[in-house]
């Protein structure tokens, strides 16, 4: 066989010639020419000229067609010197692209949020002892020679501290020829975790499973766990087991957090079992950090990264394992620009990498728990509480029998039980899942309700700022003496309880206790953590607290829980509003007696009969997630089925409609998969733009993301204000 001049040409546009994934909604990579002399692969980070100004963006895979003349190509500006991104990565973005139905270079995007981090980290200024001497003796000049005659080279305020001297002493040695100033590459942004250091001797049940997850393990290939146990029951105990054998194995491990800006306990106990904390990583970063766990992740410096969802995207060197703590936790799901559920995804970043990942929860989702019944996930139970550790007692209190007083929201059960625990010297937590002061404001006179001028929702009081805010824009304006609309003076009435109207309902029963209301509108994280740990020392009596309360923190003084509106999540139209509701108030109640300490849990409610009470209240959670299950499956909801919405918004109220109307019309026919609606969104305006919503119902296996593009191909153009959203296993229904 001859080779001739066109396959000779095409072979040299195949090497000059890339594709690369540019952070731009665009449905394929765009072509690049490759500059004389520069080496790229699969994976590499580049820098190219997009219109006027220049990106980065990954050199994708697939070869050129060879028919693009690089000649009429822009050219790669420039490679960074930084790891490529693996295949396995490559393949997972590929996948959520196309499993979102997202653009791929807006998944890719996720995966290269450090602006800076590209370059490799500039080196530091050290210093090194010379032969040198100085001519005057001082004796912190003699402390600092012999700190520094260990041979090692120091930094400047490393070295003052360390001989305890002002960093002029050392600037005066250097001065004089003393030091010699070196380089040395930066520090590892956390030290690195030892496996064997502090190893617990596990106790009964968390023997065995323990031995089940370090099968999965030691395999060395895709699965899954799902550890299901109650709280207080050693789960993380035994996924550090998990954890310490894949350290050993040599491969990093990635612990997904719902909440890690607020889990400062969950560090500590990583340092005491492994002697060095993990990398952190989460929107709370400062920059320099982020940065530098970014790049320390790609090299393999950092071994094991404790992160929220975004963690996911990651390009760490060699993944061998995924924690996923609290899996059934609403917040690992995304909803803006990709819309992602970063546990699934966690199960399918395993899978394409071939290592185990290990989901973890009291109160698994019904999907994870199903896939646990069916075989797919391996179950393992932890049926009780470590050591004398009890589970709290837990009641339901008939709002209706047990009324609060006039104007109040605690009946006076509940009160009595607040009474007796701080008189022991304990601490009592009230839970109520509302920000602010109240949640609607009135006037009395002519019954004017505020509501926010740009969203559908009213506005709630925040008393402690004198503001009225919109909950879903952020929108806030002085809470006003006079009516807007019929101006009478002083008429306003708050309409219901938030957090803050309970924290003065408790201060008028309990005057001398320290009551502290925690609430993520009220500080932030780093006040917060402070918060939370003065309460663990049991600096407070009585805790009032939104949903940041209920997770994974440790108050060893806690022995009463009282939730305010145990039927709040209830009312919503959510498929899963039960078993959201079931979780947190499961969630919450389970912050008791965590030390040994005789506890109780109490539920303020208007249906005590309902089932989620029921199954809270006599611990028979099987029964309720039959229950769940049987209805799931009864309605073909998932996993028994799959769910996609599609939001169309505008600032028009007509546009919407009529797109939405539009992209309906335009749905393919196809056996299994219906359309519901356009319907009026719950939530009919945010942020002045009107929404309406479709809802695709398809069987378990139907081709949701086909459907889903042939509908939008087949709609209308986006023009003008409207915006089209697609949400695969919507979470949410407003
Ligand atoms: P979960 O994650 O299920 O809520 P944890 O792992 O947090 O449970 O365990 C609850 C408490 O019991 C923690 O303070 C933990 O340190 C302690 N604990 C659990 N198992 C052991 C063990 N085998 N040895 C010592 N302490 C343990
Ligand atoms: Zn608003």
């Amino acid at each position: 066989m001859t080779l001739d001049s066109t396959d000779l040409f095409g072979a040299l546009f195949d090497r000059r010639v890339v594709p690369v994934l540019v952070p731009m909604p665009a449905p394929r990579p765009y072509s690049y020419a490759v500059p004389e002399g520069m080496a790229v692969e699969a994976g590499s980070i580049v820098q190219v000229p997009l219109g006027p100004r220049l990106v980065v963006g990954v050199v994708w895979d697939g070869l050129d067609d060879g028919t693009v003349d690089p000649t009429k190509l822009k050219e790669i500006e420039k490679v960074f010197d930084c790891p490529p991104l693996t295949r396995d990565m490559r393949a997972f973005l590929d996948w959520v692209a196309s499993y979102t139905v997202t653009p791929p270079g807006l998944v890719a995007r996720m995966a290269l949020r450090a602006p800076t981090a590209f370059d490799p980290e500039p080196m530091v200024e050290a210093l090194r002892l010379t032969e040198r001497r100085p001519e005057r003796m001082t004796s912190a000049r003699e402390r600092v020679l012999a700190t520094a005659s260990d041979g090692f080279s120091w930094t400047r305020s490393g070295l003052a501290h360390a001989a305890g001297v002002s960093s002029g002493v050392i600037d005066g040695l250097a001065a004089q020829g003393v030091f010699e100033t070196v380089f040395m590459p930066p520090p590892p942004v956390v030290a690195t975790p030892d496996p064997d250091f502090a190893a617990p001797r596990l106790e009964g049940p968390q023997k065995e499973a323990a031995a089940d997850l370090l099968t999965a393990v030691e395999e060395r290939k895709f699965s899954v766990s799902l550890i299901d146990g109650v709280t207080g029951s050693g789960k993380t105990e035994v996924y550090f087991e998990a954890v310490a054998a894949t350290l050993r194995a040599g491969k990093q491990v990635l612990i997904l957090l719902p909440e890690i800006a607020l889990t400062a306990s969950f560090l500590e106990r990583f340092q005491d079992r492994f002697g060095a904390k993990p990398a952190e990583w989460h929107s709370d970063l400062a920059p320099r950090t982020r940065e530098k766990v970014w790049r320390q992740v790609t090299t393999g410096q950092v071994r094991v990264v404790a992160g929220a969802r975004s963690a996911l995207f990651l390009p760490f060197e060699d993944l061998g394992l995924i924690i996923v703590d609290e899996e059934h936790d609403p917040a690992y799901k995304q909803e803006d620009r990709v819309f992602y559920n970063a546990r699934d995804m966690a199960v399918v970043r395993g899978r394409i990498g071939g290592f185990p990942v290990v989901l973890v929860s009291a109160t698994p989702s019904v999907e994870s728990r199903v896939n646990g019944e069916v075989g797919r996930y391996r179950p393992i139970h932890l049926p009780t509480r470590f050591g004398d550790a009890a589970l709290p007692q837990l009641g339901v209190v008939d709002m209706r029998r047990h009324p609060p007083e006039r104007g109040g929201f605690l009946s006076p059960v509940l009160l009595n039980q607040v009474g007796k625990a701080i008189g022991r010297g304990e601490q009592a937590l009230l839970f109520l899942n509302r920000r602010g002061y109240a949640p609607l404001t009135l006037c009395r006179v002519c019954g004017h309700r505020f509501q926010c001028p740009d969203c559908s929702s009213w506005l709630v009081e925040h008393r402690f700022r004198g503001q009225i805010q919109c909950h879903h824009c952020g929108y806030s304006e002085r809470t006003p003496e006079a009516c807007p609309e019929c101006g009478t003076l002083d008429h306003l009435v708050a309409c219901g309880p938030g957090v803050e109207r309970i924290a003065e309902e408790v201060e008028r029963h309990f005057p001398d206790a320290r009551t502290i209301v925690l609430s993520s509108d009220l500080m932030g994280v780093k006040r917060l953590r402070l918060e939370l740990e003065a309460i663990a020392r049991g600096e407070a009596d009585i805790v009032i607290g939104t949903q940041l309360v209920a997770k994974g923190h440790n108050f060893p003084m806690m022995t009463l829980v009282g939730i305010v509106d145990a039927d709040l999540g209830l009312a919503n139209g959510d498929p899963r509003a039960a078993e959201r509701t079931f979780q947190l108030l499961s969630q919450v109640t389970g912050r008791a007696g965590r030390t040994g300490l005789k506890s109780l849990g109490l539920l303020q409610t208007y249906q005590p009969q309902h089932p989620v009470m029921q199954a809270i209240v006599s611990g028979d959670s099987d029964a309720f997630y039959d229950r769940e299950i049987h209805e799931r499956e009864r309605a073909a909801l998932p996993p028994f089925g799959r769910l996609a919405s599609i939001i169309v918004s505008a600032d028009a109220r007509s546009d919407a409609e009529g797109h939405a109307r539009a992209l309906r019309n335009a749905a393919p026919r196809v056996d299994g998969i219906s359309v519901l609606g356009p319907a009026e969104a719950p939530l009919a305006l945010i942020r002045g733009r009107h929404r309406f919503r479709l809802l695709v119902h398809g069987r378990r296996n139907s081709d949701m993301q086909s459907f889903l593009k042939a509908m939008i191909a087949g709609g209308p153009k986006e023009r003008g204000s409207i915006s089209v959203q697609l949400d695969v296993d919507p979470q949410s229904f407003l």
